[in-house]
């Protein structure tokens, strides 16, 4: 999707993929640093370990506790975190205020991180945090207790706050499309599901997951994460180039890819 915004544009760039190994990841910084260079995406298992090797950190991805995003500032590299603006962008897609709302949050990984913080800053009126590792659930709600009324779930408690919430987020792994993952499982057991509002899966390969399924089956309104990936993508693009990404170019070019 980057190098059909870069064409676009009739910007003389390309995006290319580079496997680094864990070894190998300053060496590899250093040449982000070079004058022709805009910056990079980081993925896992990159996104906490490169924060020590950058010169400068928005209060944004300090406060996630991770970087997706490397600017290249002159010689100086610069760590953004555009998960939460891409998650909260994709919501507006669907119309949904976060303000005020009931939120219940499926995991407590890396991309948890970026939409409890979304959320959170979005002013939510309580956010709830499920985890299999119920731990890292308790973790992450400690971590943001500054940022609003945020409380990790129990098993006992799942049931009733999901079907109280006004959104609800997959941020698992549960139901991707992938190697080692079975596509067609639910984070969550048949029937679990709000009365009423908004459910997203950050999941964006299938398109419509097992929880997207039963959800729109029972009437709710879902969203996917190909939005969410097509905006935080937009808001890197606009960080490297100083220029408005071309979005519905981005958009079209993901969904066929993927
Ligand atoms: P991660 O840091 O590895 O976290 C994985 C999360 O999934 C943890 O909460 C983990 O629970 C949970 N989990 C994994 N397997 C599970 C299972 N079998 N049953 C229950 N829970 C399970 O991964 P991540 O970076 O947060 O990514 C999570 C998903 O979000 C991936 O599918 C990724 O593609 C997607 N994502 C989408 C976007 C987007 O732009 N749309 C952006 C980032 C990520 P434990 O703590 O118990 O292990």
């Amino acid at each position: 999707m980057h190098n059909a915004a870069f064409a676009q544009l009739g910007i003389n760039a390309h995006y290319e993929a580079l496997d680094v190994p864990q070894g190998e990841l300053a060496e590899v910084l250093a040449t982000l640093r070079e004058a022709e260079v805009y910056g990079a995406n980081v993925s896992i298992p990159h996104k906490r370990a490169v924060m020590p090797l950058l010169d400068h950190l928005t209060e944004e991805a300090r406060a996630i506790g991770a970087v997706n995003t490397i600017v290249n500032h002159n010689g100086e590299l610069v760590g953004y975190n555009t998960d939460a603006a891409g998650f909260l962008q994709a919501l507006k897609d669907v119309a949904f205020e976060p303000r005020g709302q009931n939120a219940v949050m499926l995991g407590a990984g890396g991309a948890a991180r970026a939409v409890a913080y979304a959320l959170l800053t979005a002013g939510v009126k309580q956010l709830a945090i499920y985890n299999r590792t119920t731990e890292r659930a308790r973790a992450l709600a400690d971590h943001f207790a500054e940022l609003g009324e945020v409380t990790p779930l129990s098993d006992d408690g799942l049931l009733g706050a999901v079907k109280e919430a006004d959104l609800l987020v997959n941020t698992t792994s549960v139901g991707m499309e992938q190697a080692g993952h079975d596509p067609n499982l639910s984070p969550l057991l048949t029937g679990n599901l709000p009365e009423a509002g908004l459910v997203c899966d950050i999941v964006y390969r299938p398109a419509k997951t097992r929880l997207l399924r039963e959800a729109e089956a029972a009437g709710l309104r879902v969203q996917n994460g190909l939005p969410m990936l097509v905006y935080q993508g937009a808001e890197a693009f606009r960080l490297w180039t100083e220029q408005d990404a071309p979005t519905q170019v981005m958009m079209r070019v993901a969904r066929a890819s993927l």
